[in-house]
Protein backbone atom coordinates (compact mmCIF):
# COMPACT_ATOMS: atom_id res chain seq x y z
CA UNK A 1 0.00 0.00 0.00
CA UNK A 2 1.33 3.17 -0.95
CA UNK A 3 0.79 4.91 2.32
CA UNK A 4 2.89 2.34 4.11
CA UNK A 5 5.73 3.38 2.09
CA UNK A 6 8.81 4.60 3.42
CA UNK A 7 10.32 7.98 1.84
CA UNK A 8 12.27 7.68 -1.05
CA UNK A 9 15.62 10.07 -1.20
CA UNK A 10 17.76 11.18 -3.69
CA UNK A 11 21.31 12.47 -3.10
CA UNK A 12 23.41 14.93 -5.39
CA UNK A 13 27.16 14.58 -4.66
CA UNK A 14 29.27 16.78 -6.10
CA UNK A 15 32.22 15.66 -8.20
CA UNK A 16 35.00 14.47 -5.65
CA UNK A 17 36.13 11.95 -3.21
CA UNK A 18 35.86 13.52 0.08
CA UNK A 19 32.09 15.21 -1.26
CA UNK A 20 31.08 11.47 -1.72
CA UNK A 21 32.09 9.28 1.37
CA UNK A 22 30.64 11.42 4.07
CA UNK A 23 26.99 11.58 1.82
CA UNK A 24 27.92 7.19 1.50
CA UNK A 25 27.76 7.12 5.16
CA UNK A 26 24.51 9.24 5.38
CA UNK A 27 22.89 6.85 2.93
CA UNK A 28 24.09 3.87 5.13
CA UNK A 29 22.11 5.13 8.00
CA UNK A 30 19.01 6.27 6.35
CA UNK A 31 18.74 2.36 4.95
CA UNK A 32 20.40 0.52 8.01
CA UNK A 33 18.72 2.98 10.80
CA UNK A 34 15.47 4.28 9.22
CA UNK A 35 14.50 1.74 6.46
CA UNK A 36 14.19 4.50 3.96
CA UNK A 37 15.67 4.20 -0.12
CA UNK A 38 18.03 6.19 -1.41
CA UNK A 39 19.15 6.59 -5.07
CA UNK A 40 22.22 8.74 -5.52
CA UNK A 41 22.16 11.34 -9.21
CA UNK A 42 25.84 11.75 -9.31
CA UNK A 43 26.57 14.63 -11.79
CA UNK A 44 30.09 13.92 -14.05
CA UNK A 45 32.39 15.76 -16.39
CA UNK A 46 34.60 14.77 -19.44
CA UNK A 47 34.35 11.55 -19.49
CA UNK A 48 33.39 8.74 -17.68
CA UNK A 49 33.35 9.07 -13.55
CA UNK A 50 36.53 7.50 -11.45
CA UNK A 51 36.56 3.74 -10.81
CA UNK A 52 37.12 4.77 -7.36
CA UNK A 53 33.60 6.24 -7.22
CA UNK A 54 32.29 3.70 -9.09
CA UNK A 55 33.46 1.20 -6.49
CA UNK A 56 32.32 3.22 -3.50
CA UNK A 57 28.38 3.18 -4.80
CA UNK A 58 29.20 -0.47 -5.88
CA UNK A 59 29.63 -1.22 -2.23
CA UNK A 60 26.14 0.01 -1.05
CA UNK A 61 23.40 -2.46 -0.35
CA UNK A 62 20.99 -3.39 -3.41
CA UNK A 63 18.28 -2.58 -3.83
CA UNK A 64 17.97 -0.07 -0.81
CA UNK A 65 20.48 1.96 -2.72
CA UNK A 66 20.70 2.53 -6.21
CA UNK A 67 22.58 4.91 -8.26
CA UNK A 68 22.72 6.86 -12.31
CA UNK A 69 25.42 8.80 -13.41
CA UNK A 70 24.20 11.96 -15.43
CA UNK A 71 25.58 12.12 -19.02
CA UNK A 72 28.76 13.82 -18.74
CA UNK A 73 28.73 17.75 -19.50
CA UNK A 74 31.58 19.58 -20.97
CA UNK A 75 33.96 21.71 -19.80
CA UNK A 76 36.38 22.16 -22.58
CA UNK A 77 35.82 26.08 -22.38
CA UNK A 78 36.12 26.22 -18.26
CA UNK A 79 39.33 27.75 -18.17
CA UNK A 80 42.73 25.36 -17.03
CA UNK A 81 43.72 27.41 -14.03
CA UNK A 82 39.77 27.12 -12.79
CA UNK A 83 39.52 26.49 -8.99
CA UNK A 84 38.00 23.44 -8.45
CA UNK A 85 34.78 25.55 -6.56
CA UNK A 86 33.77 26.72 -10.07
CA UNK A 87 34.43 23.23 -12.05
CA UNK A 88 32.16 21.57 -9.38
CA UNK A 89 29.56 24.57 -9.55
CA UNK A 90 29.48 24.23 -13.50
CA UNK A 91 29.16 20.57 -13.25
CA UNK A 92 26.29 21.08 -11.29
CA UNK A 93 24.96 23.40 -13.33
CA UNK A 94 25.16 21.90 -16.86
CA UNK A 95 24.04 18.71 -15.11
CA UNK A 96 20.24 20.17 -14.28
CA UNK A 97 18.44 19.08 -17.93
CA UNK A 98 19.74 15.68 -16.85
CA UNK A 99 18.77 15.98 -13.48
CA UNK A 100 15.57 17.10 -14.82
CA UNK A 101 14.81 14.39 -16.62
CA UNK A 102 16.09 12.09 -14.26
CA UNK A 103 13.35 13.55 -11.45
CA UNK A 104 10.45 13.15 -13.91
CA UNK A 105 10.81 9.76 -15.18
CA UNK A 106 11.11 7.82 -11.77
CA UNK A 107 8.89 5.69 -10.86
CA UNK A 108 8.24 7.06 -7.66
CA UNK A 109 8.52 10.71 -6.50
CA UNK A 110 11.72 11.90 -4.20
CA UNK A 111 10.65 12.98 -0.60
CA UNK A 112 13.91 15.16 -0.80
CA UNK A 113 16.57 16.26 -2.73
CA UNK A 114 20.00 16.19 -0.57
CA UNK A 115 22.96 18.43 -2.08
CA UNK A 116 26.10 18.90 -0.78
CA UNK A 117 28.53 22.18 -0.34
CA UNK A 118 28.17 23.15 -4.08
CA UNK A 119 24.86 22.05 -5.39
CA UNK A 120 21.95 24.63 -4.51
CA UNK A 121 21.72 25.11 -8.16
CA UNK A 122 19.49 21.78 -8.00
CA UNK A 123 16.91 23.29 -5.48
CA UNK A 124 14.44 25.13 -8.45
CA UNK A 125 14.31 21.00 -10.34
CA UNK A 126 14.00 19.22 -6.77
CA UNK A 127 11.15 21.58 -5.77
CA UNK A 128 9.30 21.36 -9.21
CA UNK A 129 9.59 17.83 -8.98
CA UNK A 130 7.98 17.93 -5.33
CA UNK A 131 11.35 17.30 -3.32
CA UNK A 132 12.24 19.03 -0.34
CA UNK A 133 15.51 20.81 -0.93
CA UNK A 134 18.30 19.98 1.92
CA UNK A 135 22.17 20.30 2.31
CA UNK A 136 24.68 18.00 3.61
CA UNK A 137 27.32 20.32 4.72
CA UNK A 138 30.08 17.65 4.62
CA UNK A 139 32.49 19.92 6.55
CA UNK A 140 32.68 22.26 9.74
CA UNK A 141 29.63 23.96 11.55
CA UNK A 142 32.47 26.79 11.70
CA UNK A 143 32.25 27.06 7.51
CA UNK A 144 28.53 26.49 7.32
CA UNK A 145 28.57 29.48 9.55
CA UNK A 146 30.92 31.16 7.66
CA UNK A 147 28.63 30.30 4.53
CA UNK A 148 25.89 31.85 6.21
CA UNK A 149 27.25 34.54 7.00
CA UNK A 150 29.21 35.58 3.78
CA UNK A 151 26.61 37.28 1.68
CA UNK A 152 26.69 40.03 4.98
CA UNK A 153 30.69 39.84 5.24
CA UNK A 154 30.87 40.49 0.96
CA UNK A 155 28.47 43.45 1.68
CA UNK A 156 30.48 44.90 5.10
CA UNK A 157 33.88 44.61 4.06
CA UNK A 158 35.15 45.93 0.17
CA UNK A 159 38.99 44.92 0.55
CA UNK A 160 40.45 41.67 0.02
CA UNK A 161 39.89 39.79 3.03
CA UNK A 162 43.25 38.85 3.84
CA UNK A 163 44.21 42.38 3.86
CA UNK A 164 41.95 42.91 6.99
CA UNK A 165 44.09 44.00 10.19
CA UNK A 166 41.50 42.54 13.04
CA UNK A 167 40.29 38.63 12.37
CA UNK A 168 37.03 38.26 10.65
CA UNK A 169 34.67 37.35 13.46
CA UNK A 170 32.33 34.27 11.98
CA UNK A 171 28.96 34.22 14.60
CA UNK A 172 29.85 31.43 17.24
CA UNK A 173 33.57 30.97 16.36
CA UNK A 174 37.27 31.57 17.36
CA UNK A 175 38.54 34.86 15.11
CA UNK A 176 39.97 34.23 12.30
CA UNK A 177 42.70 36.01 10.28
CA UNK A 178 41.59 36.86 6.97
CA UNK A 179 44.33 34.72 5.35
CA UNK A 180 43.29 31.68 6.65
CA UNK A 181 39.55 31.97 5.52
CA UNK A 182 38.53 29.75 2.82
CA UNK A 183 40.36 29.19 -0.48
CA UNK A 184 37.80 30.72 -2.33
CA UNK A 185 37.33 33.73 -0.76
CA UNK A 186 41.13 34.56 -0.93
CA UNK A 187 40.84 36.42 -4.33
CA UNK A 188 37.10 38.55 -4.71
CA UNK A 189 37.73 38.42 -8.45
CA UNK A 190 37.42 35.13 -8.99
CA UNK A 191 34.98 33.29 -10.29
CA UNK A 192 35.07 30.54 -7.59
CA UNK A 193 34.23 33.43 -5.15
CA UNK A 194 31.33 34.65 -7.20
CA UNK A 195 29.93 30.78 -6.93
CA UNK A 196 30.66 30.46 -3.42
CA UNK A 197 28.52 33.81 -3.09
CA UNK A 198 26.04 32.51 -5.16
CA UNK A 199 25.37 29.25 -3.52
CA UNK A 200 25.47 31.01 0.07
CA UNK A 201 22.71 33.27 -1.01
CA UNK A 202 20.76 30.08 -1.74
CA UNK A 203 21.70 28.12 1.34
CA UNK A 204 18.51 29.98 2.83
CA UNK A 205 16.19 28.30 0.34
CA UNK A 206 16.84 24.64 1.87
CA UNK A 207 14.09 23.25 4.20
CA UNK A 208 17.56 22.07 6.16
CA UNK A 209 21.14 21.79 6.71
CA UNK A 210 22.58 18.71 7.94
CA UNK A 211 26.24 19.10 8.93
CA UNK A 212 28.81 16.83 9.74
CA UNK A 213 29.98 17.79 13.02
CA UNK A 214 28.47 17.57 16.90
CA UNK A 215 28.75 19.16 19.79
CA UNK A 216 31.45 18.63 21.85
CA UNK A 217 33.84 19.07 18.81
CA UNK A 218 32.52 22.70 17.98
CA UNK A 219 30.32 23.56 20.99
CA UNK A 220 30.10 27.34 20.01
CA UNK A 221 29.42 27.45 16.23
CA UNK A 222 27.18 24.67 17.09
CA UNK A 223 25.73 26.87 19.62
CA UNK A 224 24.88 29.61 17.41
CA UNK A 225 23.47 27.88 14.41
CA UNK A 226 21.32 25.77 16.29
CA UNK A 227 19.62 28.83 18.83
CA UNK A 228 20.22 31.86 16.49
CA UNK A 229 19.71 30.60 13.13
CA UNK A 230 15.98 30.05 12.09
CA UNK A 231 16.17 29.53 8.55
CA UNK A 232 17.36 26.92 7.08
CA UNK A 233 17.26 24.81 10.40
CA UNK A 234 20.42 23.25 11.18
CA UNK A 235 21.30 19.47 12.09
CA UNK A 236 24.54 18.37 13.71
CA UNK A 237 24.25 14.70 12.92
CA UNK A 238 28.21 14.01 12.84
CA UNK A 239 30.51 12.30 12.91
CA UNK A 240 29.45 10.64 9.63
CA UNK A 241 32.35 8.89 8.84
CA UNK A 242 33.74 5.73 6.98
CA UNK A 243 35.05 3.42 9.43
CA UNK A 244 36.95 1.23 7.18
CA UNK A 245 34.37 -0.98 5.42
CA UNK A 246 35.38 0.76 2.24
CA UNK A 247 37.96 -0.71 0.96
CA UNK A 248 39.25 0.45 -2.88
CA UNK A 249 42.86 -1.02 -2.86
CA UNK A 250 44.84 -3.87 -1.67
CA UNK A 251 46.15 -3.47 2.44
CA UNK A 252 49.72 -4.15 2.35
CA UNK A 253 50.23 -1.60 4.79
CA UNK A 254 47.50 -2.94 6.94
CA UNK A 255 50.07 -5.82 6.90
CA UNK A 256 53.27 -3.82 7.70
CA UNK A 257 51.23 -1.93 10.44
CA UNK A 258 50.74 -5.32 11.93
CA UNK A 259 54.52 -5.79 12.22
CA UNK A 260 54.84 -2.42 14.17
CA UNK A 261 54.64 -1.54 18.16
CA UNK A 262 51.52 -0.11 19.21
CA UNK A 263 51.04 3.59 18.93
CA UNK A 264 54.16 4.39 17.03
CA UNK A 265 53.59 5.14 13.46
CA UNK A 266 52.89 8.37 12.19
CA UNK A 267 50.42 8.35 9.59
CA UNK A 268 51.23 10.73 6.39
CA UNK A 269 48.57 11.67 4.02
CA UNK A 270 47.10 14.54 2.05
CA UNK A 271 43.90 13.50 1.56
CA UNK A 272 41.89 12.31 -1.91
CA UNK A 273 43.68 14.99 -3.89
CA UNK A 274 46.57 16.79 -2.50
CA UNK A 275 50.13 17.42 -3.71
CA UNK A 276 53.30 19.07 -2.79
CA UNK A 277 55.62 20.58 -4.66
CA UNK A 278 58.94 18.92 -5.68
CA UNK A 279 61.18 21.06 -2.88
CA UNK A 280 58.54 20.45 -0.24
CA UNK A 281 58.39 16.55 -0.96
CA UNK A 282 62.26 16.68 -0.57
CA UNK A 283 61.35 18.72 2.94
CA UNK A 284 59.07 16.45 4.01
CA UNK A 285 61.22 12.75 2.82
CA UNK A 286 64.24 14.23 4.62
CA UNK A 287 62.28 15.58 7.81
CA UNK A 288 60.50 12.11 8.33
CA UNK A 289 63.81 10.11 8.03
CA UNK A 290 65.96 13.00 10.59
CA UNK A 291 62.59 12.38 12.73
CA UNK A 292 64.04 8.24 13.60
CA UNK A 293 59.67 7.82 13.94
CA UNK A 294 58.07 5.31 12.18
CA UNK A 295 55.88 6.36 9.18
CA UNK A 296 53.69 5.59 6.71
CA UNK A 297 53.63 7.96 4.15
CA UNK A 298 50.91 8.27 0.68
CA UNK A 299 52.90 9.90 -1.52
CA UNK A 300 51.87 11.38 -4.90
CA UNK A 301 53.90 12.75 -7.58
CA UNK A 302 54.64 16.54 -7.27
CA UNK A 303 53.13 18.94 -8.96
CA UNK A 304 54.32 22.80 -9.01
CA UNK A 305 50.82 24.07 -10.10
CA UNK A 306 48.33 23.34 -7.46
CA UNK A 307 48.14 21.68 -3.74
CA UNK A 308 45.27 19.82 -5.44
CA UNK A 309 46.46 18.51 -8.72
CA UNK A 310 44.34 15.26 -8.01
CA UNK A 311 41.41 15.91 -6.61
CA UNK A 312 38.68 14.87 -9.11
CA UNK A 313 41.10 11.47 -10.36
CA UNK A 314 42.63 10.22 -6.90
CA UNK A 315 45.75 9.14 -8.46
CA UNK A 316 49.14 10.51 -8.97
CA UNK A 317 49.42 11.08 -13.04
CA UNK A 318 52.94 9.09 -12.80
CA UNK A 319 55.01 7.01 -10.57
CA UNK A 320 55.67 8.87 -7.41
CA UNK A 321 58.78 7.35 -6.20
CA UNK A 322 61.84 8.71 -8.93
CA UNK A 323 60.61 12.01 -6.98
CA UNK A 324 62.09 11.16 -3.62
CA UNK A 325 65.94 11.61 -2.64
CA UNK A 326 68.13 9.24 -3.74
CA UNK A 327 68.34 6.27 -1.36
CA UNK A 328 65.08 7.52 1.01
CA UNK A 329 63.79 4.39 0.33
CA UNK A 330 67.11 2.47 1.18
CA UNK A 331 67.43 3.96 4.47
CA UNK A 332 64.17 4.18 5.71
CA UNK A 333 63.18 0.48 4.75
CA UNK A 334 63.13 -0.85 9.05
CA UNK A 335 60.41 1.91 9.98
CA UNK A 336 58.47 3.23 7.36
CA UNK A 337 56.60 2.03 4.11
CA UNK A 338 55.93 4.86 1.49
CA UNK A 339 52.17 3.99 -1.22
CA UNK A 340 51.34 5.46 -3.63
CA UNK A 341 48.25 7.88 -4.29
CA UNK A 342 45.95 5.90 -1.65
CA UNK A 343 45.96 3.54 1.28
CA UNK A 344 43.23 2.36 3.16
CA UNK A 345 43.01 5.32 5.51
CA UNK A 346 40.08 4.65 7.90
CA UNK A 347 41.44 1.20 8.35
CA UNK A 348 44.76 2.98 8.93
CA UNK A 349 43.52 5.42 11.74
CA UNK A 350 42.12 2.57 13.43
CA UNK A 351 44.57 0.87 13.63
CA UNK A 352 46.39 -0.02 16.94
CA UNK A 353 49.86 1.00 15.84
CA UNK A 354 49.04 4.45 14.54
CA UNK A 355 50.18 6.85 16.94
CA UNK A 356 49.83 9.80 15.22
CA UNK A 357 48.62 11.55 11.32
CA UNK A 358 50.25 14.44 9.72
CA UNK A 359 47.23 15.45 7.78
CA UNK A 360 45.88 18.34 5.05
CA UNK A 361 42.88 18.89 7.38
CA UNK A 362 40.23 17.82 4.86
CA UNK A 363 37.00 17.27 7.16
CA UNK A 364 36.82 13.70 6.67
CA UNK A 365 40.42 12.83 7.32
CA UNK A 366 39.95 15.09 10.88
CA UNK A 367 36.86 12.87 11.72
CA UNK A 368 38.42 9.81 10.94
CA UNK A 369 41.16 10.64 13.72
CA UNK A 370 38.81 11.84 16.07
CA UNK A 371 36.56 8.70 15.90
CA UNK A 372 39.70 7.10 16.60
CA UNK A 373 41.40 9.17 19.10
CA UNK A 374 44.40 9.34 17.05
CA UNK A 375 46.17 12.96 17.34
CA UNK A 376 47.44 15.29 14.58
CA UNK A 377 49.99 17.60 12.77
CA UNK A 378 48.30 19.85 10.71
CA UNK A 379 49.42 20.51 7.10
CA UNK A 380 46.72 22.94 5.37
CA UNK A 381 46.26 22.91 1.84
CA UNK A 382 42.99 24.15 0.22
CA UNK A 383 39.76 24.31 0.57
CA UNK A 384 38.59 25.44 4.12
CA UNK A 385 41.73 23.74 5.37
CA UNK A 386 42.97 26.23 6.66
CA UNK A 387 40.46 27.04 9.36
CA UNK A 388 40.58 24.11 10.32
CA UNK A 389 44.28 23.56 10.97
CA UNK A 390 43.52 27.25 13.12
CA UNK A 391 40.40 25.15 14.99
CA UNK A 392 42.54 22.05 16.14
CA UNK A 393 45.84 23.47 16.80
CA UNK A 394 44.64 26.63 18.60
CA UNK A 395 40.48 26.52 19.71
CA UNK A 396 40.44 22.51 20.63
CA UNK A 397 43.84 21.70 20.75
CA UNK A 398 44.08 18.29 19.38
CA UNK A 399 47.09 19.21 17.16
CA UNK A 400 50.49 21.10 16.10
CA UNK A 401 51.30 22.89 13.50
CA UNK A 402 54.54 22.92 11.84
CA UNK A 403 55.60 26.74 10.10
CA UNK A 404 56.52 27.79 6.97
CA UNK A 405 59.86 29.36 6.72
CA UNK A 406 60.72 32.16 4.46
CA UNK A 407 60.74 30.52 1.54
CA UNK A 408 57.06 29.39 2.03
CA UNK A 409 58.30 25.65 2.69
CA UNK A 410 58.32 24.16 5.69
CA UNK A 411 61.45 22.70 6.54
CA UNK A 412 63.13 19.52 7.34
CA UNK A 413 63.85 20.61 10.80
CA UNK A 414 60.68 22.19 11.47
CA UNK A 415 59.01 18.80 10.43
CA UNK A 416 61.33 16.44 11.94
CA UNK A 417 61.16 18.87 14.86
CA UNK A 418 57.44 18.47 15.01
CA UNK A 419 56.70 14.59 14.48
CA UNK A 420 59.25 14.10 17.13
CA UNK A 421 56.92 16.24 19.42
CA UNK A 422 53.94 14.43 18.82
CA UNK A 423 55.25 11.20 18.51
CA UNK A 424 57.25 11.67 22.08
CA UNK A 425 56.89 14.75 23.48
CA UNK A 426 54.35 16.42 26.10
CA UNK A 427 52.56 18.34 23.67
CA UNK A 428 51.72 15.34 22.05
CA UNK A 429 51.02 13.66 25.20
CA UNK A 430 48.36 16.52 25.78
CA UNK A 431 46.82 16.33 22.30
CA UNK A 432 46.55 12.56 22.22
CA UNK A 433 44.64 12.99 25.79
CA UNK A 434 42.48 15.75 24.84
CA UNK A 435 41.67 13.37 21.31
CA UNK A 436 40.92 10.42 23.62
CA UNK A 437 38.18 12.60 25.52
CA UNK A 438 36.93 13.66 21.75
CA UNK A 439 36.64 9.76 20.71
CA UNK A 440 34.56 8.84 23.56
CA UNK A 441 31.95 11.83 23.04
CA UNK A 442 31.88 10.98 19.12
CA UNK A 443 31.05 7.25 20.03
CA UNK A 444 28.06 8.80 22.86
CA UNK A 445 26.79 10.77 19.88
CA UNK A 446 26.25 8.39 17.37
CA UNK A 447 24.24 6.28 20.03
CA UNK A 448 20.88 5.39 19.41
CA UNK A 449 18.21 8.27 19.83
CA UNK A 450 17.30 9.56 22.42
CA UNK A 451 20.44 8.84 24.06
CA UNK A 452 22.99 10.30 21.11
CA UNK A 453 22.35 13.90 20.11
CA UNK A 454 23.54 13.25 16.29
CA UNK A 455 21.56 10.50 15.77
CA UNK A 456 18.56 12.30 17.13
CA UNK A 457 19.23 14.94 14.80
CA UNK A 458 19.20 13.02 11.98
CA UNK A 459 15.83 11.36 13.22
CA UNK A 460 13.99 14.63 13.34
CA UNK A 461 15.05 15.06 9.63
CA UNK A 462 14.22 11.49 8.93
CA UNK A 463 10.42 12.21 10.51
CA UNK A 464 10.33 15.89 8.33
CA UNK A 465 10.32 13.79 5.78
CA UNK A 466 8.24 10.94 6.96
CA UNK A 467 5.24 13.59 7.49
CA UNK A 468 5.65 15.07 4.31
CA UNK A 469 5.38 11.72 2.59
CA UNK A 470 1.81 10.65 4.72
CA UNK A 471 0.57 14.65 3.84
CA UNK A 472 1.04 13.79 -0.19
CA UNK A 473 -0.73 10.78 0.44
CA UNK A 474 -4.02 11.77 2.58
N1 LIG B 1 41.25 8.64 1.63
C1 LIG B 1 41.63 7.31 1.68
N2 LIG B 1 42.90 6.98 1.29
C2 LIG B 1 43.80 7.91 0.87
C3 LIG B 1 43.42 9.27 0.84
C4 LIG B 1 42.12 9.60 1.24
O1 LIG B 1 40.84 6.43 2.06
O2 LIG B 1 44.93 7.52 0.57
C5 LIG B 1 39.89 9.00 2.06
C6 LIG B 1 39.92 9.50 3.49
O3 LIG B 1 39.81 8.41 4.39
C7 LIG B 1 38.74 10.45 3.52
C8 LIG B 1 38.68 10.99 2.10
O4 LIG B 1 39.40 10.08 1.28
O5 LIG B 1 37.56 9.75 3.81
C9 LIG B 1 39.32 12.36 1.97
O6 LIG B 1 38.44 13.32 2.42
P1 LIG B 1 38.92 14.65 3.13
O7 LIG B 1 37.69 15.43 3.45
O8 LIG B 1 39.78 14.36 4.27
O9 LIG B 1 39.80 15.38 2.08
P2 LIG B 1 39.64 15.74 0.52
O10 LIG B 1 40.14 14.56 -0.20
O11 LIG B 1 38.19 16.02 0.26
O12 LIG B 1 40.51 16.93 0.37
Amino acid sequence: MAETQSPRIAILPSPGMGHLIPLVELAKRLVNNHNLSVTFIVPTADGPPPAAVKSVLDSLPSPAVDYVFLPPVSLSDVPPDAKIETIISITVARSLPSLRSTLSSASRRFSALVVDLFGTDAFDAAVEFGAAPYIFFPSTAMALSLFLHLPKLDESVTSPYSDLEEPVQIPGCIPIRGSDLLDPVQDRSNDAYKWLLHHSKRYRLAEGVMVNSFPELEPGPIKYLREKIQRPPVYPVGPLVNMGEIQTRSDSCLDWLDRQPHGSVLFVSFGSGGTLSYNQVTELATGLEASGQRFLWVVRSPDERTANASFFTVRSESDPFPFLPEGFLDRTRDRGLVVSSWAPQARVLSHGSTGGFLTHCGWNSTLESVVNGVPLIVWPLYAEQKMNAVMLAEDIKVALRPRKGEDGLIGREEIAGVVRRLMEGEEGKKARYRMKELKEAAARVVMTAPEGCSSKALSDVVQKWRQDQKCNYN
